[in-house]
């Protein structure tokens, strides 16, 4: 079984930086990419909020395109989770670390860790990465990582993930950007309020193939995986996420 914990240290590998964290790379993952021609310069980390392996099955028809990604030559890992909330899950996939070690719970703490994230890392090596996530989880990073782009929370998440994607469609366009990391949200807001999960995956599968064009137009590696299990009130969860790996 693998660990989110690992995505941090296998990002560091394979752009060539040192990342301290008690999780191996994972050797698969850097297998497929180096197989690769072109090797991608640019990977896109999208984080699909509540995105859990039995939700992943259980609306394979809504999400019909991220299951073609896997389907195409693509990998899908199953991965385990290291906390049931967004914020220090986020934390330990960007820095390879539980959340006892980075110590980032809620946003207060984003930007007062000691701890780099892969994204910092990657900027102190010279490469140029951006970020697309909520407000209050941006601000601290704005003078850190060279492209950051904040949406404010919102009471339609519909509109907020439509405006995540825009701009993560744009940064991708950039020509030096070497890492984006990515949050979308709309699963995990229907999941907290009992409403349809069809409508939240389906528009997810939407701008999941949106972003999947975009990581293609530059011959580019698509990363996607769940923080933690869903937040549903029935059935018992898996207690792992799946993380899936592409090049579109
Ligand atoms: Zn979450």
């Amino acid at each position: 079984m693998n660990s989110l914990l690992q995505i941090a240290p296998t990002l560091a590998e394979y752009f060539n930086v040192r990342l301290s964290s008690p999780a191996h790379p994972v050797e698969q993952i850097l297998k497929f990419v180096r197989a690769r021609h072109p090797i991608p310069s640019v990977v896109l980390l999208l984080v699909v909020d509540s995105l859990d392996t039995l939700l992943y099955s259980d609306f394979a028809d809504d999400l019909r395109g991220v299951h073609e990604l896997v389907e195409q030559e693509g990998l899908l890992l199953e991965c385990e989770t290291v906390s049931n909330h967004t914020t220090p899950a986020i934390g330990s996939i960007l820095t390879g670390l539980e959340p006892e070690a980075h110590g980032i719970f809620t946003d207060n703490d984003v930007g007062k860790s000691k701890i780099k994230s892969i994204l910092e890392i990657l900027e102190d090596a010279g490469m140029k990465t951006a970020m697309v996530i909520e407000t209050g989880g941006a601000k601290p990073l704005i003078d850190r990582i060279s492209y950051v782009f904040a949406v404010d929370d919102r009471e339609d998440i519909i509109e907020y993930d439509e405006l995540i994607k825009t701009h993560t469609i744009a940064v991708l366009q950039k020509r030096d950007v070497r890492l984006v990391f990515s949050h979308i949200r709309a699963i995990d807001r229907f999941a907290h309020r009992g409403l349809d999960l069809r409508v939240a995956t389906k528009v997810t599968d939407g701008n999941i193939k949106e972003l999947a064009t975009a990581v293609r137009e530059r011959d580019g590696l698509l990363l996607i995986c769940g923080d933690h299990e869903a937040h549903i009130k029935t059935g018992k969860r898996a207690g792992t996420v799946p993380l899936i790996v592409s090049c579109p």
